[in-house]
């Protein structure tokens, strides 16, 4: 029996229900089609038509759900479809290594682990659900994808283009929150990959471990913008003010707070604000292009977090926000400490906190003061700078001279280490992940 795509009404996806999907997926996997590379290729290209054809819908629906445009996820994705489509082959090639003798064929074979589950998060609702689901399909998966509830009018959408394209019997779509999540969690699965706040990757992993199922886990932190002297202020400034406006600050890579020597504060200001100004206009409330927060809950949240900025009086620029239409101005806050509430979590907001710092360890001692992020920016062009941070701190990936450059470089692998994460994704790291690397000896009989 094969499913069509499940939206059950909340609290309504029952066991027996997410088990016969699970099931079928897991049969449909032993049929050996999804080994073809054609098959798999057809299902890549399906998958990109559908972002075609569905692009004006996606848009329409992130203005609603952000009030911003679609073009990073859907172009982001399509681009990754292509990327994996001119280098399958290579990618999942067997990887020939020395045997024991010269006799001895030996090589590396990437085999597909099976059903697999994605799980996306709504801060880029098609990219986080779709990237992975690309590398599932590509290695030869059939996958069970549950993409998030709270970006639900573009869920909506990435529902009925996958329903309309792919092939049911190698991706089905379970629509809900945690509840449907829970109930998810307790089938068994070959890999789980999790994309989301650290608390629930902790309850992914705990459920993961009933079924020994391995797990990635792609989560958040605080980034750190790392000024120095060696840098020029001004496009330093004008990197930080869009990756922090991007999405309003709701991005895992951005920068959550920037540490700056207390003489180029003023300038970093000055800058950070003219970009903004260039991007939304003076009037970043009615701006048709500053994004919004996504709910209720998470506009509290920010709210609360600037609370206590507000009372200390520390707010220089922003600071006004609107829960009617979930709207938070882009804020910069000055004179903050490691013991601030702004340093407690991360922020996940368009609030920009400037800690100044005395000398290069002091600045190092910040950022190793808090969990490992899933990325350090560091603003220098000084190569003993640059390589001191490299070998002084640990992090997902280091930016020099950028935010968040590298998770648009798919040549590069994505994801955290420590508290910000574990496993990678893009281009082959994808592959790698969803594949099992199995070691293939040949021997031959004529010869000792
Ligand atoms: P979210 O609310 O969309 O949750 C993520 C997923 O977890 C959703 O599909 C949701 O249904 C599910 N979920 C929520 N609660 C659950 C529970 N109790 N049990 C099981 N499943 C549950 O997204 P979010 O967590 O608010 O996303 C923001 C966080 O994600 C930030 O910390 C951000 O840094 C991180 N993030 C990381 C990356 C990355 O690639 N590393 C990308 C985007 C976001």
């Amino acid at each position: 029996m094969v499913y069509t795509l499940v939206n059950e009404a909340p609290g309504m996806l029952r066991q027996a229900n997410a088990g016969l999907i699970v099931a079928d997926l897991h049969a449909s996997f032993r049929t050996h089609r999804t080994h073809s590379l054609e098959f798999r290729k057809e299902q890549l290209r399906a998958l990109q038509r559908g972002l075609k054809e569905f692009d004006d819908e996606f848009a329409v629906a992130f203005e609603a759900d952000l009030n911003r445009s679609s073009y990073l996820d859907v172009s982001k994705a399509t681009r990754a479809i292509q990327t994996t489509l001119d280098k399958l082959d290579e990618m999942t090639a067997d990887r020939i290594t020395s045997g024991l003798n010269e006799f001895d064929k030996s090589f590396v074979h990437l085999s597909p682990l099976g059903t697999v589950l994605v799980i996306g998060a709504w801060n880029f609702p098609v990219l986080l659900a779709l990237e992975p689901l690309i590398g599932a399909i590509a290695a030869g998966n059939t996958c069970v994808l549950k993409p998030s509830e709270v970006s639900e009018h573009s869920t909506a959408v990435l529902t009925r283009m996958l329903d309309k394209f792919m092939d049911p019997t190698v991706v089905q779509v379970v629509n809900g929150g945690p509840e449907e999540t829970t109930v998810l969690l307790k089938e068994r699965f070959d890999h789980i990959f999790y994309t989301g706040n650290t608390p629930v990757g902790r309850i992914v992993m705990a459920a993961a471990s009933k079924h020994l199922t391995p797990v990635t886990l792609e989560l958040g932190g605080k980034c750190p913008a790392f000024i120095t002297e060696h840098t020029d202020i001004a496009v330093a400034a004008q990197r930080i003010a869009y990756w922090k406006s991007l999405n309003a600050g709701q991005v895992c890579l951005t920068v959550d707070y920037v540490l700056c020597p207390k003489n180029l504060q003023e300038d970093l200001i000055k800058n950070v604000i003219t970009t903004w100004h260039e991007l939304f206009g003076k009037d970043f409330r009615n701006s048709n292009s500053y994004p919004r927060i996504v709910s209720r809950k998470q506009f509290d949240r920010i709210s609360k977090l600037m609370e206590s900025a507000k009372e200390q009086n520390k707010i220089v620029f922003g600071g006004k926000s609107e829960a009617d239409n979930l709207y938070v101005e882009p804020t910069i806050v000055t004179d903050v400490t490691e013991q601030d509430g702004l340093m407690q979590c991360e922020l996940f907001a368009p609030i920009l906190p400037i800690i100044n710092y005395e000398t290069f360890d002091d600045a190092l001692n910040i950022i190793n003061g808090q969990e490992h992020p899933l990325n350090v920016n560091l603003f220098s062009n000084n190569q003993d700078q640059i390589d001191r941070v490299l070998k002084e701190t640990q992090s997902g990936a280091v930016s020099v001279n950028d935010v968040s450059s590298c998770g648009m470089n798919d040549c590069l692998p994505f994801g955290g280490v420590g508290q910000s994460g574990m496993g990678r994704y893009h281009g082959k790291y994808s592959i790698e992940t969803f594949s099992h690397p199995r070691s293939v000896m040949i021997r031959d009989q004529a010869h000792l």
